[in-house]
């Protein structure tokens, strides 16, 4: 008992005392009853002076605190103290002290200073605000930047377009033709700076409308395939079953990310293909949810591993040297990661670092399947029990043209060369039609061809024959005669469909786009010559629209707003602006309002309306603004060359009037 006596009050200062905290005990009537040397010094006082004194009194330039902790057993919180002409931060805990009977008769308050910290938060938010500002301030100068480079350089492109129109030797016109491409493929990367600038800022908002995903994708393709067949490289998508015909999602952005990737896909590849496959998992049963995965497959150069994981930071690339061997700004690839986690996914990519095995860029989004409308891979048996021999050594695109065959009922027999092609045919198996890729690797060698020609029209039910090519190398006039049609790659389901459908001369079950309407599509442009002013803020969706009406044979020349609208409008005369609605600035509405009351009557154009979001009533309010026609996204060549012409005959200018084709 004595050695506790003693042992006590030396615990007590060990622990007690020697605590960096602040320590108060409080008897019932809130007097201090005892105190440690930290909260000494916080109070400046020794602890005979503070011992017996009330905690009002101690506290009293604290009225608050006192007010609010006066009968508190209990608590945890931060508070402010007041400390000369400081202030500082304290961590405070109050605890109820008892006896033996449990009955509360004081109080211990703890304080632990934790201002440094405070100090320290605060510093960091004064520094985060002073980044975010400098954040914003570089966001708006990028913005104000391709503004400012954009004006005249839409002056450069749609006076180019004006040259083109005069009379040029064939020199001057390939110099103007230079001028057009470069300009276009530097208002690309403005425009990609403007948009990522827009995405940083959180500015961007993805939509949710209803779409068609394979005709996202196979569109997409479409844009590239040029390149593509440029460089000899096999082009191709291959959609799992199991992925929702129509999503709820922002079609646009989808499309984005994908001719990001597959562009770099194309640009990076020298020999070999780029594959795109798309599949999907259900993550949300009743709310037909799906995870969307797509993955682009390329036979390129490779990424090194250790420089896999700052490709999506932007204007980052692998190596400085590919930029001037290859162009591009580093941002692809940031922007599509933006986009892809905005979609409710992410993107990342796997890379063997050995030519030749290439790069996949895999990316995901979140997104609900959507009824369909109508069924698109409905099709009538027509096609059931045919037999199809396919001569392909691409095992990609065997692979895949032996999927849709089998998918519709067909007997698919596979053949890697002409040669085993044709001993299938000698030796009497019998085939209703055939496929063959007359592009890989060479040219079908004369040999083959002449072997093809003879034995197609030898045997005793002449066999059709399908050519599978690039787009833009049609083929020989002397294959003319051999091939019954010609089929592009990449494969499209409805373009496949079709061709085997006419071929077979079965009546398709389905008008979808057929091969043979390019010619007569394009012819319009020859017929209905129009100057057309393209408004669309988008880069996908202006190269979609490009394209469309590229097919049509118009080029278009761009603006990327009203406001731009309007000074390309008081430049030159357009025949047809086709206007999007939202756009930064100034928007279609207000555009064409003001274009309706300002310019002459000589100088308007037709105003044909393109928006996403297709709500009733829209059609009414682009009337009611002045506008002459509505079209809705994703724009459909059907549709365009149709309004087109339509749109054209309504409007009273002769020069239009004189020859009008529907497509
Ligand atoms: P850009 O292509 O405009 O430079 P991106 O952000 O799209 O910008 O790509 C960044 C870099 O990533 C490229 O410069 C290139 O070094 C690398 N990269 C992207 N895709 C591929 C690919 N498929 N194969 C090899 N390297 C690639």
């Amino acid at each position: 008992r004595y050695r506790l006596f003693y042992v006590a009050p030396i615990a007590r200062d060990t622990i007690f005392e020697s605590m960096k905290d602040s320590a108060f005990v409080l008897d019932e009537q809130n007097r201090i009853a005892d105190i440690n040397s930290a909260a000494c010094r916080l109070l400046n006082q020794t602890a005979r002076a503070i011992i017996g004194r009330s905690a009002e009194d101690l506290f009293a330039s604290q009225p608050d605190l006192i007010d609010r902790y006066r009968n508190t057993t209990e608590a945890r919180d931060e508070i402010v103290l007041a400390r000369g002409d400081m202030v500082g931060h304290f961590d405070l805990r109050i605890s109820p002290i008892c006896d033996r009977q449990g009955q509360v008769i004081g109080r211990l308050i703890m304080l632990h200073d934790i201002s440094r910290r405070k100090r320290a938060e605060e510093e960091l938010s004064r520094a985060k605000q002073a980044a975010e500002a400098a954040s914003r301030a570089k966001g708006e100068f990028l913005a104000t930047m391709s503004h400012e480079i954009r004006t005249p350089m839409n002056a450069v492109l749609g006076m180019t377009s004006l040259m083109l129109e005069t009379n040029l030797d064939d020199d001057q016109r390939e110099m103007a033709q230079i001028v057009r491409v470069s300009g276009e493929s530097l208002l690309t990367i403005i425009n990609d700076i403007l948009d990522f600038s827009k995405i940083e800022s959180g500015k961007l908002e993805v939509e949710r409308q209803p779409f068609d995903l394979r005709r996202c994708v196979e569109e997409t393709l479409d844009l590239l395939a040029s390149n593509a067949a440029e460089k000899g490289i096999n082009l191709a998508c291959t959609i799992s079953d199991d992925t929702p015909a129509r999503i709820a999602g922002d079609v646009t952005r989808v499309r984005q990310i994908l001719f990001n990737l597959i562009g770099n896909g194309l640009k990076f590849t020298e020999r070999g293909e780029v594959v795109v496959s798309v599949t999907s998992k259900v993550t949300d049963p009743p709310m037909g949810r799906h995870e969307i995965h797509f993955a682009v497959s390329d036979t390129g150069i490779g990424i090194p591993e250790d420089r896999l994981d700052c490709l999506f930071q932007s204007f980052n690339q692998v190596d400085a040297s590919t930029t001037r061997k290859y162009g591009g700004t580093g941002l692809g690839l940031a922007i599509s990661k933006r986009l892809s986690v905005l979609m409710g996914g992410d993107i990342w990519v796997e890379s063997k670092d050995v030519p030749g095995l290439g790069s996949t860029f895999h990316f995901t989004i979140s997104a609900d399947e959507v009824d369909e409308q109508e069924s698109t891979t409905e099709h009538l048996p027509a096609l059931a029990g045919k037999r199809l021999l396919i001569i392909e050594q691409n095992q990609t695109n065997l692979r895949i043209l032996m999927d849709y065959a089998r998918s519709w009922g067909m007997i698919a027999s596979a053949a890697s060369t002409v040669s085993e092609g044709l001993t299938w045919i000698r030796e009497g198996t019998l085939f209703d039609v055939a496929i063959i890729n007359t592009q890989s690797n060479t040219q079908l060698p004369d040999t083959d061809r002449i072997a093809l020609a003879r034995e197609a029209q030898d045997s005793i039910r002449p066999l059709p024959f399908i050519a599978l090519t690039y787009v833009g190398r049609g083929s020989h006039d002397a294959d003319r005669s051999l091939f019954a049609a010609q089929l592009t790659i990449p494969i499209k389901s409805s373009q496949l469909y079709n061709t085997l459908n006419s071929v077979l001369g079965i009546q398709p079950a389905h008008g979808g786009p057929q091969a043979s309407k390019g010619g007569a599509a394009r012819k319009m442009a020859e017929q209905l010559p129009l100057r057309i002013l393209l408004a669309e803020d988008n880069l996908i969706n202006q190269k979609v629209a490009q394209h469309i009406l590229g097919r049509l044979g118009y080029s278009p020349d761009l603006a990327a707003n009203g406001l731009e609208v309007l000074d390309a409008l008081s430049r030159q005369r357009y025949d047809v602006v086709l206007m999007d609605l939202h756009m930064p600035e100034m928007d279609g509405m207000e555009a064409a309002r003001i274009v309706r009351e300002r310019f002459p009557q000589s100088q308007q154009p037709v105003i044909i309306a393109v928006t996403a979001d297709a709500m009733q009533g829209d059609r009414e309010r682009c009337l009611a603004a002045g506008m002459d026609n509505y079209l809705s996204k994703p724009l459909r060549i059907e549709d365009l060359g149709e309004v087109l012409a339509l749109t054209a005959v309504q409007h009273s200018r002769s020069q239009i009037r004189a020859a009008i084709v529907i497509p």
